[in-house]
């Protein structure tokens, strides 16, 4: 039987084409997908096209995020994996955000986008695309999908969505996993990475979980930070900071920092530590400056992104305030987000 995939499309770069008679880049209609494509007909893959108004994906916001998760909800028994097209900018945040929102997931759910607008003749969309539905509709030798976890495609490389970001403005690679290793890499043939793919541990029945609680803030530090900054970062009315730090998750020892920064934990406020670095993980034992910050109730986010820490403290403040069942959860790897 063929497998069949929900298309939804919610903007960006990929979404648009140049308009005949004006030249300009204007919103490409989905809906005629197959016209524009025809060799989509080749996939052994049905097909079903839900459009949204385009946004560029810098507008995205948790409400799209929500809408997303009620879409593959509500079409969740209809087909055999989903692929959500998406502007680059934050994709990784979307789907970093639909990977605590999607529980018990045993099917496929894509992300993917482009550098180069799907009209224009060297884009990288149409390979995009088309491998994110092979890789939506694949399944294994026993019938089950092959990538049952929320995935982001660009590139002939599949990630774990909650392990990316976006690397490049440039780059038609865009997209990095530095601390996870691809789910899949596509060459001739699309080789899947089975050792990293996550399963479901038991069946349990799918479901999604919306609440997501907004009062977040990243704060990042530089040199030059000065403590009135600090503080008024600190004081923004956030229940979660991501601290975004330096190296091996280090910080100024400074008095007035190190006091701010209690002060902020003592009220109430979960900081979780994750490092500027673009790989390597986030260790407080090492040099001063981390266990400093380890000492006053700062939580490590090891290796996770920023992304993903944003996404994590939005779903876990969403659904608890007391500040210590906050920092177990935190620690916790939920959906693969971080190392064990
Ligand atoms: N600004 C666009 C967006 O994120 C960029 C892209 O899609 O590549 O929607």
């Amino acid at each position: 039987m063929k497998s069949s995939v929900l298309l939804i499309y919610t903007g960006g770069t990929i979404g648009m084409h140049t308009d005949p008679h004006s030249g300009a880049l204007v919103p490409f209609d989905f809906n005629h997908i197959y016209e524009e494509f025809p060799s989509l007909r080749r996939l052994d893959v049905e097909i079903e096209v839900l459009p949204f108004e385009p946004i560029d994906s810098s507008n995205a916001s948790p409400e799209l995020w929500v809408r997303l998760a009620e879409i593959i909800r509500e079409n969740y028994d209809r087909f055999d994996g989903f692929v959500v097209l998406h502007g680059t900018d934050t994709m990784s945040y979307t789907s970093s955000a639909l990977s605590f929102m999607l529980n018990n997931l045993t099917k496929p759910v894509v992300f993917t986008g482009s550098q180069i607008p799907i009209g224009v003749l060297r884009t990288d969309g149409r390979e995009n695309l088309i491998t994110a539905i092979e890789i939506a509709a694949a399944k294994d030798s026993k019938g089950r999908a092959e990538v049952p976890e929320v995935s982001l495609y660009f590139q002939n490389r599949l990630f774990r969505a909650n392990r990316t970001t976006k690397q490049s403005a440039e780059e038609l690679s865009a997209f990095v996993s530095n601390n996870y290793p691809p789910l899949a890499e596509v060459g001739v043939s699309i080789q899947y990475n089975r050792n990293h793919i996550r399963r479901p541990k038991r069946e349990g029945a799918f479901g999604i979980d919306t609440a997501l609680c907004e009062d977040v803030a990243i704060v990042k530090i530089f040199p030059g930070l000065n403590e009135r900054v600090f503080r008024a970062m600190l004081s923004s009315g956030a229940r979660g900071v991501v601290l975004e730090t330096y190296g091996a998750g280090n910080a100024p020892t400074k008095e007035w920092f190190i006091g701010a920064l209690r002060e902020a934990i003592e009220s109430g406020i979960s900081v979780v530590n994750v490092t500027q670095c673009s790989d390597g993980e986030v260790n407080m034992d090492i040099y001063e400056t981390g266990v400093a910050l380890q000492q006053i109730g700062v939580i490590s986010g090891r290796d996770m992104t920023t992304e993903a820490a944003t996404a994590k403290l939005m779903h876990i403040l969403a659904h608890e305030s007391n500040p210590k069942r906050i920092a177990t959860l935190l620690k916790k790897s939920i959906c693969g987000e971080m190392g064990q």
